[in-house]
């Protein structure tokens, strides 16, 4: 037991538990693993679009804790507020300091919405469970006052910064279909707007992604407004970057980004997105830490990119202790599958950096074959398996991305890919 190597990682989320139980199998009793969170509840996120519809949150989270200690990984529920590279020591608020020989930094993003005047005020926003039954709420009352004969104006606004606008026109798309299933007149007296601060659609999911929602926006009678950001909103009104005004009577809004910790001993960005080296996630300067998932510096913040990044940091420590040759190195292919309830739309995207702030990804030259899209309702029974099987293999000890289950779904996948997708 003297010889086990350290392992501390900040966060049970997507990164943070792939990562610790892709190390568990892969190196047994080696290495002691200690997980550090401040939540004892693991979220699957994606499926919030869900709550303002009507999905309860419960089905959505459960308790991470049991199921690490089963699996002989250590946890502290704490925060976590910073790193000392030098003493080799995760910081905690409760002064539960971790000593590591190996650090894991999963500790995700968060919102600053006070970026924006006046959004946090006057907008409902779909970060958490709550802001997302708040919705629910607001949506309601928006359904009866337009089956009472109001007119309602809902207004979608994707502020810069944000670094995850998906969610939103799944939420978009899915409003427009669930307000076509409510009796006559409720769709009638409701206009949709949607306004984003993106030269395109989706813009890190590339040109076919644009032209998709061009054509769902079209076909439902949803306004877009492409390269408008959101400077301020006012009651009644979001004001935009060149001057435009939407007035609304609900704004519906996903803030800008910033890292939900900001190490400041570790190289970062101005919103606390760790430098890494990008094949492998380790912090630049910093051989024994590793940034992964949301609060590593990737410009895309996703569940299914964090998962890809989780296990090329965890192969590298992996190969570090036993001295092996890693060979999971990140590479930045994207999926996603966008919810419509009436359909879904499926993308496979790989990415590479531009280079560029705006947009900070393009598709990957020379892997155009690669960049598959497609539409469909059998789209939707594969956003189901997706959200079924990633919380089923961290429920029961067990990496998603990195373990059989995956290599058993790859198959399927493709097949999928080659029948309903081009
Ligand atoms: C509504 C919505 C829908 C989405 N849909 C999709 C989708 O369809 N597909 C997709 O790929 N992505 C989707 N995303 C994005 C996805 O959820 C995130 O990219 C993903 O959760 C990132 O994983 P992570 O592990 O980096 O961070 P998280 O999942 O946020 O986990 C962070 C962890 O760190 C912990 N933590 C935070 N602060 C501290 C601290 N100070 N100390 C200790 N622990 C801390 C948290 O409790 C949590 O356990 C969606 C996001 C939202 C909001």
């Amino acid at each position: 037991m003297a010889t086990q190597t350290r392992i501390a990682i900040a966060g049970s989320g997507f990164a943070g538990l792939e990562a610790a139980f892709y190390l568990r199998r892969r190196l047994g009793d080696e290495a002691r693993i200690t997980v550090v969170s401040d939540s004892k509840q693991f979220l699957f996120r994606p499926n919030m679009i869900y709550i303002p519809f009507g999905k309860e949150p419960e089905g959505l989270t459960f308790d991470v804790s049991a199921t690490l200690e089963d699996h002989g990984i250590e946890w502290v529920h704490q925060p976590v507020t910073g790193i000392d590279p030098d003493a080799r020591t995760l910081i905690t608020a409760g002064g539960a300091d971790v000593e590591y020989d190996y650090a894991v930094l999963a500790t995700g993003a968060d919102m600053v919405p006070q970026e924006v005047p006046g959004l946090e005020e006057h907008a409902y926003t779909i970060w958490t469970p709550d802001s997302n039954l708040a919705l629910r709420g607001a949506l309601g009352r928006a359904v009866e006052r337009a089956r009472g004969g109001e007119r309602q104006r809902v207004v979608f606004a994707v502020p810069p910064k944000n670094m995850c606008s998906g969610p939103l026109y799944e939420i978009v798309l899915m409003l427009d279909s669930w307000l076509r299933d409510q009796p006559a007149p409720v769709r009638d007296n409701i206009t949709i707007d949607f306004a984003t601060f993106e030269p395109a659609y989706i813009m890190v999911f590339g040109p076919r992604i644009n032209a998709v929602v061009e054509q769902e926006f079209d076909a439902r009678g949803i306004t877009g407004h492409r390269e408008h950001g959101l400077e301020r909103v006012e009651e009644g009104e979001a004001v935009f970057g060149d001057g435009t005004r939407l007035s609304y009577d609900l704004l519906i809004s996903f803030p800008p980004y910033e890292a939900a910790v900001r190490y400041e001993s570790l190289p970062g960005d101005e919103r606390g997105f760790i430098d890494t080296d990008m094949e492998s996630r380790r912090v630049r300067g910093h051989d024994r830490i590793f940034a992964i998932g949301d609060a590593g510096d990737f410009p895309v913040k996703q569940a299914f990119l964090a998962l890809l990044e989780a296990d090329a940091a965890a192969d590298a420590i992996a190969c570090d202790i036993l001295g092996e040759h890693p060979d999971k190195a990140f590479d930045p292919v994207s999926l996603c599958i966008m919810e419509q309830f009436d359909k879904a739309t499926f993308a496979n995207v790989p990415l590479q950096l531009s280079g560029r702030s705006v947009p900070p990804v393009e598709v990957r030259e020379g892997a155009e074959d690669e960049y598959q899209v497609g539409s469909g309702r059998v789209w939707r029974v594969g956003k189901k398996m997706l959200g079924l099987a990633v919380p089923m293999h961290f429920r029961h000890g067990r990496p998603f991305h990195a373990g059989m289950s995956w290599k058993l779904m790859e198959p399927g996948l493709n097949g999928m890919k080659s029948l309903f997708a081009d």
